[in-house]
C-alpha cells in the first residue's frame, strides 16, 4: 500500500520534503533545507530520514533553498537517481546551491577561526563539491508535458507562478491502484508582476497543499503607490532606502517595478545598487528566459528590446570592497541586498550602517520568519544585534506586502475552486501551525473537503 511521509514543511514553512513509497518505487518531492530558528536548523544536521540510495527519483517544485537546499546532502549520502524539474529551476539551482555551499563553508571557516564550535574542526553542512555533484542529475521537462519515468510513474509539471520555473507537480501512479497525487509546491499570486498566474489543476486523489499565508489575506494596496511614496519621502529626507530581498525572484520583481516607476517618472532617477552577486546571476537567468514571463513583461521586452528586469541607474555590486564603499554614499539611493530576512549576507553591514540614521528607510518586501532579524525589525524592535553588537533602530521601518510570492488564503481558495471534485484527502503543509489549521477549517467549511494537517515525520497510508 502506498504511503506518504512528511519529512519537512509540516507545522513550519521550511524543509519541504515529502517521501512517497508505493512498495515498488520510492520518490521524494523536494528536498529542502530547514531555515529560521535554531531548533529547526539543527534538523538539517540529522542523518537523512530515508536511505538516499533507496530513493528512485526526486521531483523538484522550484529552486528556493527551503525546497532544494538539501539535495547536495542527499547526493553525497548516496542518491543516484534523477532529479526531474523545469529547465529554469535547474539553472537557478546551480546558482542557489553553490551559493548555499559557499555560505556553509564560510560559516565553518568562521567557527573554526573563532573556535566557537563544539566540534573541531567545524564542518560545513555541505561543500561546493557536494553541490556540484547535484547538477548532472537534473532532467528537465516543459510545463504541461506528460513524462513517463522508468518505473511507469507519469509526471506533469504546471506553472505555479511562484518564482520563474516554479511548478505544481501532478503524479499519476499506475502501479497497484492507480491514483493521482498533486503537490501544489509554493503557489504564486494571481496578476503578479513578471510571473504568470498559477495554472489550474482539476483533479487529484490526494492533494498536498501549501499554507504559508493560509490565515491571511494580502492587502489590496497598490505596490507602485506605496513604493513611490516611500522612495520619494526617503529621498526628500536625504536618506537611503535599504531593501533586504531574496536574490531569487523577489529582487527581479523589484527591479521590474523600479524600471516601470522610473520610466513613468513616478520616482527620481536615483541609483539602484543590487549588492548580491547571486542576484546578478539570477537576473541573467531571468533575462535568458523572457519567454516564461507573463504577457505584460514580454510586451516591455518587445517594445524596448531590453530585459524587463533591469532598470535605469542599476549597478550590480561585485566585490566586498565595492559593497563597503556604498557606506560612503551620502546621497539618496536604493540598496537591494540579501538575505531577505536579514539572517546573514551583505545586507547585515548595510543595516548596521543605516539603521541608526532616522533619514533612512528599511523596506521589507517578503515573508519574515519567526525569530529572524527581519521579523524583529518589522515588529518594532528598538535595537537589534548584528555581528555581536547592539545597533539602535532609528530608521523608518516599512513593509510592502504586495510583493509576496505566495498566494493568500483567498487565492489558494481560488486555485482550489478549479478542482472538479474533492480530493479524497487534502494535506495542509508548508505553514506555521495556526496558518495551516486556519486554511484547513476554511477548506472544510467552504468546500466540504476532508483535510489533514500532518505532524513532522508522520506517515499516512494512501488507500
Ligand atoms: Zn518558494
Amino acid at each position: 500500500m502506498a504511503k506518504i511521509r512528511f519529512l519537512g514543511a509540516a507545522g513550519t514553512v521550511s524543509g519541504s520534503k515529502f517521501l512517497i513509497d508505493t512498495g515498488e518505487t520510492r520518490f521524494l518531492v523536494d528536498y529542502g533545507m530547514f531555515q529560521g530558528p535554531k531548533h529547526l536548523r539543527l534538523m538539517n544536521w540529522e542523518p537523512p530520514q530515508v536511505k538516499p540510495s533507496s530513493v528512485d527519483h526526486v521531483l523538484l517544485t522550484h529552486a528556493h533553498i527551503d525546497h532544494a537546499g538539501m539535495l547536495p546532502v542527499l547526493v553525497r549520502e548516496g542518491f543516484r537517481g534523477k532529479i526531474w524539474t523545469t529547465a529554469v529551476t535547474a539553472e537557478l539551482c546551480e546558482i542557489s546551491l553553490m551559493d548555499a555551499a559557499h555560505l556553509q563553508e564560510e560559516d565553518a571557516r568562521f567557527a573554526n577561526k573563532m573556535k566557537f564550535s563544539k566540534h573541531t574542526p567545524a564542518l560545513p553542512l555541505f561543500t561546493s563539491e557536494d553541490a556540484e555533484h547535484v547538477m548532472p542529475l537534473f532532467r528537465t521537462i516543459d510545463y504541461d508535458e506528460q513524462t513517463e519515468l522508468p518505473d511507469g510513474t507519469q509526471i506533469r509539471f504546471r506553472d505555479a507562478g511562484h518564482i520563474l520555473g516554479s511548478a505544481t507537480v501532478e503524479v499519476n501512479m499506475l502501479n497497484g491502484r492507480p491514483m493521482r497525487l498533486v503537490f501544489s509546491g509554493d503557489l504564486g499570486r494571481y496578476d503578479a508582476l513578471v510571473l504568470r498566474d498559477p495554472a489550474p489543476v482539476i483533479q487529484a486523489d490526494y492533494l498536498v497543499l501549501e499554507s504559508t499565508y493560509g490565515n491571511r489575506v494580502h492587502m489590496e494596496d497598490d505596490p507602485v503607490k506605496e513604493l513611490t511614496a516611500i522612495i520619494k519621502e526617503t529621498a526628500k529626507r536625504g536618506g537611503m532606502v535599504v531593501i533586504p530581498s531574496f536574490a531569487v525572484g523577489r529582487t527581479q520583481t523589484l527591479l521590474y517595478l523600479l524600471r516601470d516607476m522610473k520610466v513613468r517618472g513616478l520616482i527620481p532617477d536615483l541609483p539602484v545598487f543590487v549588492d548580491s552577486p547571486m542576484a546578478r546571476r539570477v537576473t541573467d537567468v531571468f533575462c535568458r528566459h523572457i519567454d516564461e514571463f507573463d504577457e505584460e513583461a514580454k510586451k516591455v521586452f518587445r517594445e524596448t528590446g531590453e530585459c524587463p528586469v533591469h532598470c535605469p541607474g542599476l549597478q550590480f555590486v561585485h566585490t566586498r570592497e565595492d559593497s563597503q564603499k556604498i557606506n560612503d554614499i551620502r546621497f539618496p539611493a536604493v540598496i537591494v541586498s540579501a538575505s531577505g530576512m536579514a539572517t546573514g549576507g551583505r545586507i547585515l553591514h548595510h543595516l548596521k550602517y543605516r539603521l541608526p540614521d532616522s533619514r533612512n528607510t528599511i523596506l521589507f518586501v517578503g515573508y519574515q520568519s519567526v525569530g529572524t532579524r527581519g521579523q524583529l525589525l518589522r515588529d518594532g524592535a528598538r535595537a537589534i544585534k548584528i555581528h555581536g553588537e547592539m545597533v539602535p533602530v532609528r530608521a523608518q521601518i516599512r513593509t510592502v506586502d504586495a510583493f509576496s510570492g505566495h498566494a493568500d488564503s483567498i487565492e489558494i481558495m481560488r486555485w482550489l475552486s478549479k478542482f472538479r471534485e474533492a480530493p479524497r484527502l487534502t494535506f495542509i503543509v508548508h505553514g506555521e501551525e495556526e496558518s495551516s489549521r486556519a486554511l484547513a477549517r476554511e477548506i472544510e467549511g467552504t468546500l466540504g473537503w476532508k483535510t489533514h494537517v500532518p505532524r513532522l515525520l508522520e506517515s499516512v497510508h494512501l488507500a
